[in-house]
């Protein structure tokens, strides 16, 4: 799998394990902070952290729209809890008060992803956990989540790779994979791969 280039969103969040698992699936990485970072990417990973501070820093860094015409063209990303966040057309939170403060309670941020997400959606008391289950073109697969959002609604032509509880958390939508968990932090590199594979095309 040689020279296969994955922009990171290095804005904020859990990139550098990103960084790790793709290096050790064999692809080079690129941090993106920046909109000159987009060049030359073959395909795009959006990390975990906080979608409401990544959002702020998407506009900031002037990233926001020339990352949105890449994914709407068709670059292959995958996106990782705040990241799958950040994709949703709606997002649905039980909204904080200190989202409220800041003016930040529940926007849409790149809304390229027909799916409704809910944010923080296992509550306090079950804000992390791990879990198996079977991902769909991957097999079974160790989900770890953190203050994680659930997807409530799929649109049409979205493809459910994965549920737990009754929830979905893993998605496809043409070039655009979205995940409530955190493969990254797994020792599994397996939708890293497929991820990948997906790039080579
Ligand atoms: N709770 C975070 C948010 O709403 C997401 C958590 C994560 O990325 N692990 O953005």
């Amino acid at each position: 799998m040689g020279n296969i280039t994955i922009g990171v969103l290095a804005l904020q969040g859990a990139f550098i394990e990103h960084e790790h698992m793709l290096t050790k699936t064999g692809a080079v990485c690129k941090e993106v902070r920046r909109p000159a970072d987009l060049t030359g990417l073959d395909g795009i990973v959006l990390p975990g952290g906080e979608s409401t501070v990544q959002g702020q820093l998407l506009q900031k860094s002037g990233l926001f729209t020339p990352l949105r015409e890449l994914i709407e063209n068709g670059l292959p990303t995958l996106a990782t809890c705040a990241g799958l966040i950040l994709l949703a057309q709606e997002i649905s939170s039980p909204v904080t008060d200190s989202d409220i403060q800041k003016g930040t309670a529940p926007v849409t941020h790149l809304g390229t992803l027909p799916v409704t997400v809910k944010r923080n959606a296992y509550g306090r008391q079950l804000s992390s956990f791990v879990t198996e289950e079977t991902v769909t073109g991957v097999g079974r697969f160790p989900m770890i989540f953190i203050r994680a959002p659930y997807i409530e609604r799929a649109g049409e032509n979205v493809e459910i790779l994965a549920r737990t509880g009754g929830h979905i958390v893993a998605v496809k939508y043409q070039n655009q994979i979205g995940l409530s968990f955190h493969p990254e932090l797994s020792e599994n590199p397996e939708i890293h791969e497929w991820f990948l594979s997906q790039c080579e095309k």
